[in-house]
């Protein structure tokens, strides 16, 4: 079977320095906020061209804890898609805030700006942009959007590390930028992760305190803040594997080409392109099928796998029926649900992977 994602297919030696960094920590004697926390931020900041990256326990607890850190909560609205990850309504649910979800782009899957604008009202804080698949695209319009409204632009990079606009890395087009080193993203570790990025001072410090129970400093708590903090191990296992994202992110968009290239099929549609401007660090590559069912199935007995980003629009789940949403409806969102498809494209994939995925993929009738 060609996976999803394929650790145990990845380089020895990356493998070994992973050991390595793990036996560093534990002979350190110290395992929770320490130097490789330290080491690790400073190191994400600098390769996402930001002034502070604060490590945390999660993607999900990172957008939290950024939402709070701006004083988003309770009475605030937050704009943000129907077709993401559960993680990001959840998280702006359990900052005690409000999600509002708007409608995306049948090309991109991405939210539709003026979906997103009919949704704004006078409680309107932020939209939370989501890099879905790894695409960045056309920033300025968001970026305009939120300086005419006076409200934050935040972005959810879960998908999409390192991808960038005009040269400037998902994360740091507004107030800050949330990350998830969950295993599968394009940066992971063997375990849960995450951090916040921004150049402001104030949402860095915040952010410190809120990860450690709201602690300014030792045994004096300012505010009831989480537990959530990156610890030693993770960050010492990220710093090891920054050095080869490069790599990995450059086989990502070489299979994305074969596939773009290769795949012929009239009862398949690829989503758009990136841009000329926009480097889309394929998280995921996405095609869309009618009998998107009767395809997953097809493929996994002819070998491949396969999965669904998502199935389920936000909106449609049980917590989440009576959010607010786009007077217009959510209609694209739930037409992608039902026809999006992801294919292997992790860069542990063999070039015999490739064709034999595209292959497979033309011959479905
Ligand atoms: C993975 C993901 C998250 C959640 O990250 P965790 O680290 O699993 O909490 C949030 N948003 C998106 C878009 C994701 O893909």
């Amino acid at each position: 079977m060609i996976l999803m994602n394929d650790f145990r297919a990845e380089p020895t030696e990356l493998i070994q320095q992973e050991i390595a960094a793990v036996e560093k920590v534990i002979k350190s004697g110290w395992y929770i906020l320490g130097n490789q926390v330290k080491t690790f931020e400073s190191a994400w900041a600098s390769r996402c061209q930001v002034k502070y990256a604060v490590g945390v326990g999660n993607g999900m607890d990172a957008i939290e804890i950024g939402l709070r850190a701006l004083n988003i909560g309770s009475g605030d609205e937050v704009i943000t898609t129907s077709m993401t990850a559960f993680a990001t309504v959840l998280a702006i649910i359990r900052a005690g805030a409000t999600p509002v979800l708007a409608d995306i782009n049948p090309a991109t899957a991405l939210l539709d700006p003026l979906s997103a604008e009919r949704c704004f009202s006078s409680h309107t804080r932020a939209v939370l942009l989501v890099h879905l698949y790894g695409q960045v695209r056309k920033m300025d319009t968001w970026i305009t959007l939120c300086n005419n409204a006076g409200i934050h632009l935040l972005e959810d990079c879960a998908q999409s590390h390192l991808a960038s606009w005009k040269d400037k890395i998902a994360g740091s087009f507004g107030a800050w930028g949330a990350y998830s080193f969950y295993p599968t993203k394009n940066l992971g570790t063997v375990g849960d992760g995450g951090a916040i990025i921004t150049n402001l001072a104030e949402i860095a410090n915040r952010a410190k305190i809120l990860r450690n129970y709201g602690q300014s400093q030792r045994y004096h708590h300012s505010e009831l803040g989480l537990n959530s903090r990156l610890d030693e191990m993770h960050a010492a296992i990220l710093a090891t594997r920054i050095s080869w994202s490069d790599l990995f992110t450059a086989r990502r968009k070489e299979i994305a080409k074969s596939y773009f290239d290769g795949i012929k099929n009239p009862l398949i549609h690829l989503l758009a392109e990136p841009i000329d401007n926009g480097n889309h660090v394929y998280h995921l590559f996405v095609i869309l099928c009618k009998e998107r069912d009767r395809l997953s199935n097809y493929l996994k007995e002819h070998g491949v796998d396969n999965l669904v980003h998502y199935p389920i629009p936000v909106h449609h789940q049980p917590p989440c029926r009576n959010i607010r949403r786009d007077t217009k409806g959510l209609a694209i969102a739930e037409s992608h649900a039902v026809r999006c498809l992801s294919i292997p494209c992790h860069p542990q994939m063999s070039d015999k992977d490739v064709c034999k995925v595209i292959e497979v993929i033309n011959e479905f009738k």
